[in-house]
């Protein structure tokens, strides 16, 4: 009698290095499933991650049809929706790759001791990080704390060489899948900058090592140009992995050794994303609980109006409503403008970092459950190796130094792009600033650094 094996997918939507789909076609006969999860300990997606979600998985469906690979989105209490899909399709056997939320893993580990009860086989693979976050550990065998030493520690590691696609099989019709995801305005104008799924990240990817990234040192602070390879998304939902980028880009290295700095530079900023998530595994909930113990005691202030205008991108200060404008219409926001943007909030607004986090879940297609709180907590001050209290960007200087032409924030900020280049900045302090049809700033820059010192300087 053929055995069946049931995929369970996550965040690793894609059919290349998909070692519990490599497994499971190993196995037998298969089947796919995404849950969407109720538990109430999970946090919910945001909007922009459901819409992507949704497109992912219908184009997920299409790669796996051609494998002979059915999948099926349930949404349910996840515990009880595997156990009836096991059920209803005499399951043998059931792989998935690993996640490193706490929840995620306390859900995880009790379908698997519940599965093996039931007499069903259950495993778990590697298949989302560089290094699986129990592999890392400092001389004193403590999780890294320190950026630099666990780059350097990581780089040294044989990172394991990504699984091929596996060969077409015997295809059958493909499902389509439905979610939660009801297609709004906002979806459609998210559609019109992304291409979704696995075959579009590969491109983005090539095309990235084959023209970009020779430029990325230099360019990848100026939010004007393209020039970072613009793999968030994909990334946080397993649309390719980081192995494959990693392979990609040393393969590329060797045959172009001229590139094999720049190469250097854009794999130590994938390697903070295994950063963010040895934090994500080993720490307490990192979306809610600040990393230093002592940035609990902050006083934040409440602002809802300073809130509202900072999410809907009318501060008055242009790169900072460039940057919100930019991730309201795009889903992302250039790398630098969300250091300056969390920057804003939680230092010269004093408001609690928690608060933009969430917005920027919501809003974002690349939200990520370690990424998104890791670089808050960098920015805000209460992260592990984080920017130092008194570094409170200048949204001004900062805009001169990584936007001088403007070019950013005359696209996002229409209201100031008619002043000269010195001017685009602080546009307040234009002659007639008073008949641009933009608002005064809701801060002022330098009293509210001040303040910010004061408030941090206590702790
Ligand atoms: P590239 O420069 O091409 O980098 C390649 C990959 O490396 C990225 O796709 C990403 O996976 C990883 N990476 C790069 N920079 C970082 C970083 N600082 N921290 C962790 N990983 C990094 N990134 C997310 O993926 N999801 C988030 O939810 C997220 N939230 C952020 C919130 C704030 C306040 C800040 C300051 C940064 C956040 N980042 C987040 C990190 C970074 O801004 C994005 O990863 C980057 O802008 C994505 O563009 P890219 O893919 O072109 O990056």
């Amino acid at each position: 009698m053929t055995r069946t094996a049931l995929v369970w997918l996550r965040n690793d939507l894609r059919t290349a290095d998909n070692p519990a789909l490599h497994a499971a076609l190993q196995y037998g006969k298969v089947r796919a499933i995404h849950i969407e999860a109720t538990d109430g300990k999970l946090r919910r997606r945001g909007a922009a991650s459901r819409w992507w979600l949704h497109h992912s998985l219908n184009r997920l469906a299409l790669d796996l049809a051609q494998l002979g690979v059915a999948l099926e989105t349930i949404e349910g209490e996840t515990e009880a929706t595997l156990l009836q899909a096991v059920a209803a399709n005499g399951v043998d056997a059931v792989y998935w790759n690993r996640r490193y939320g706490p929840a995620e893993r306390e859900i995880d580990a009790g379908v698997k001791a519940r599965l093996k009860r039931e007499g069903v086989a259950a495993e778990s693979f590697a298949a989302n990080l560089l290094i699986e976050p129990f592999e890392m550990a400092t001389g004193t065998g403590k999780p890294y704390s320190v950026y630099t030493p666990f780059w350097n520690a990581l780089k040294q590691r044989d990172i394991a060489k990504p699984l091929p696609t596996p060969p077409h099989g015997q295809a059958i019709e493909p499902t389509r899948v439905d979610t939660s995801y009801r297609e709004a305005d906002w979806g459609k104008k998210l559609g019109k900058h992304w291409q979704i799924g696995e075959a579009a990240a590969r491109e983005r990817l090539d095309r990235f090592l084959d023209e970009l990234v020779l430029d990325y040192p230099e360019d990848r602070d100026i939010p004007a140009r393209a020039a970072t390879s613009g793999l968030s998304p994909h990334l946080a939902f397993g649309e390719i992995s980081p192995r494959q980028v990693w392979h990609a880009a040393q393969a590329v290295a060797q045959h172009a050794p001229g590139k094999a700095s720049a190469i250097d530079k854009f794999l130590s900023e994938l390697g903070w994303r295994d950063f963010n998530y040895n934090q994500l595994y080993h720490r307490q909930d990192i979306a809610t609980v600040p990393m230093v113990a002592k940035y609990a005691e902050l006083q934040w202030r409440r602002d809802d109006a300073a809130l509202t205008a900072w999410q809907q991108g009318r501060t008055g200060i242009p790169i900072i409503d460039a940057g919100m404008r930019e991730l309201w219409d795009t889903g992302v926001m250039h790398n630098r403008v969300r250091m300056l943007t969390a920057s804003l909030l939680a230092k010269n607004l004093l408001i609690d970092w928690r608060q933009g986090e969430q917005w920027f879940w919501d809003t974002l297609v690349d939200a990520d459950p370690a990424n998104n709180p890791g670089n808050w907590q960098w920015v805000a001050g209460s992260g592990l190796d984080a920017s130092p209290y008194f570094r409170i960007f200048n949204p001004v200087t900062q805009g001169e130094r990584f936007d001088p032409a403007g070019n950013y924030v005359r696209r996002w900020v229409p209201e100031v792009a008619g002043l000269p280049d010195k001017l685009v900045h602080q546009p307040w302090q234009a002659p007639d600033a008073t008949k641009l049809a933009y608002p005064k700033p809701i801060v002022d820059l330098k009293l509210s650094r001040e303040r910010a010192l004061e408030a941090f300087k206590a702790l």
